[in-house]
């Protein structure tokens, strides 16, 4: 980071989003604190690994904010206006994220002191500032969220995934158990699909995978759960249906697929699949582990009786 010239411009301070609404004679004291310093692309202005005295305001250019590592995607891209280092700033701790300027980028830099002195006098900026953090929780929230949404999706399909499954089996099972109420499981898994892999390629299997995920989901109810549980399997939580309920539905889901008989996909015309379907009720004594168990060895007897069937 270097010094740069920086006219005073007054003007140009107060179109700052942290200096909005603040009293043009309030600002003129702080005009002689401001020193500006441009960054290269790529020069790291904030890090956890170093104690922070100052905010910034960027004036030009682009800095993007990373949390844990550089090597993670950035969280967010400040633009001129913008303001960076205001929580070490405020409370005089270590930054939270890692700041890195992206463009060559001119900054306007603001030691803590300054602006504590300022905010005596100015309600104003104070609320600015607190705007400013609420944003920055807000956001924070959002990729909590994002992740932990994230961590129970399967990237492919768009299914939930096995650590979904466990958390809501735990809330199923409870809730119908409770209620007196029936549940069930169905385990399926595509027929021969090593072979279609061999004879239409890895992508076309990714893509039928694709397909039995879409197809399937759009016939299920909002409560019940389509997990990709392994490679080319897949568990449906029914809860509140008995097994003979369950079986219609799963011979709906299998028929739905038979019907298939070619889809589009980005790498051509594609034959369907067929599944083989196990299916198992919920008895009082089951955990996941022992439901699964018996939806497993179901769709062991339908792919021993001939696949694309349902058993149990
Ligand atoms: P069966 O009818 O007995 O189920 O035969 P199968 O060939 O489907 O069973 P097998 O377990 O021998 O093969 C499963 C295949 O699924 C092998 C593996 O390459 C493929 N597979 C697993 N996950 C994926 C995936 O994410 N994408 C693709 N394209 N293939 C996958
Ligand atoms: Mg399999
Ligand atoms: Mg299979």
């Amino acid at each position: 980071m270097r010094s740069a010239p920086w006219q005073q411009d007054l003007q140009q301070i107060r179109r700052l989003r942290l200096f909005q609404n603040v009293a043009a004679s309030s600002l003129q004291q702080l005009l002689q604190e401001f020193c500006a310093c441009r960054l290269d692309s790529s020069e790291i202005l904030l890090s956890p690994f170093n104690r922070n005295q100052h905010l910034y305001l960027l004036l030009e250019g682009e800095l993007k904010v990373y949390l844990g590592s550089l090597d993670n995607q950035p969280v967010s891209t400040l633009r001129p206006g913008e303001c960076a280092g205001e929580i070490s700033f405020i409370d005089n701790d270590r930054p939270s994220a890692y700041v890195v300027a992206t463009q060559p980028s001119l900054v306007l830099r603001l030691h803590r002191e300054s602006l504590l002195k300022l905010s005596d006098q100015s309600p104003e900026l104070m609320q600015n500032l607190l705007e400013l953090l609420c944003d920055r929780v807000r956001k924070g929230n959002r990729i909590i969220l994002d992740s932990e949404q994230n961590a129970n999706v399967d990237i492919l399909t768009g299914c939930f995934n096995r650590r979904w499954l466990e958390h809501v089996f735990e809330r199923e099972s409870t809730r119908c158990a409770f209620n007196g109420q029936p549940l069930s499981m169905l385990m399926l898994d595509v027929d021969h699909f090593k072979a279609y892999n061999d004879q239409h390629g890895h992508l076309a299997g990714d893509y039928a995978l694709c397909l039995v995920a879409h197809t399937l989901r759009n016939q299920l109810r909002p409560k019940d759960s389509m997990v990709r549980y392994g490679g080319e399997e897949f568990v449906i939580l029914l809860p509140e249906l008995d097994a003979a309920e369950a079986r219609t539905i799963g011979e709906r889901l299998r028929q739905s697929l038979e019907q298939v008989g070619s889809f589009y996909s980005p790498v051509g015309i594609l034959p369907g699949v067929t599944i083989s379907i196990g299916l198992g009720q919920m008895q009082s004594r089951d955990g996941l582990e022992s439901l699964i168990a018996r939806a497993d060895a179901a769709l062991y007897k339908a792919k021993e009786q001939g696949r694309n069937q349902l058993f149990g």
